[in-house]
């Protein structure tokens, strides 16, 4: 099983040859190579024996989401929102969805913020 770098804007599969694991106070962990970003590694080996390395499941699969404000001509700002739905599986992204045009509303703040509440019911749809 290769590493996945957990910085969602990354995301590089990465050989395990191709990664230096540290043991820090924290932990084990190895730096992406592309990003700097750091990856929290578990140590499952034996107790007293080989060290062995597995990057952590997580819950909660990092959804890639931009809002963004987009200003119109006239003074007001377009709510704009794109979302990579992370599938099941470690690295794999659905297409990305786009809308250019939720609502328009007269500051840059409340169009982000509108962008934002509409990704959250879209990635978290309430039962
Ligand atoms: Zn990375």
């Amino acid at each position: 099983m290769p590493f996945i770098c957990e910085n969602v804007e990354c995301r590089a599969v990465l050989a395990r040859g191709q990664v230096r694991s540290v043991q820090e106070n924290e932990g084990w962990c190895f730096y992406c190579p592309d990003c700097k970003a750091r990856n929290e590694l578990k140590n499952v080996g034996a107790p007293g024996g080989a060290v062995e390395l597995i990057q952590p499941e997580r819950s909660d699969l990092p959804h890639k989401v931009v809002a963004t404000a987009q200003p119109l001509e006239d003074g007001k700002y377009a709510a704009q929102l794109r979302v990579q739905k992370a599938l099941g599986m470690k690295g794999t992204y659905a297409v990305e969805e786009r809308w250019e045009q939720l609502g328009v509303f007269p500051d840059a703040h409340a169009a982000v913020a509108h962008a934002k509440s509409i990704a959250a019911d879209l990635l978290h749809p309430k039962a």
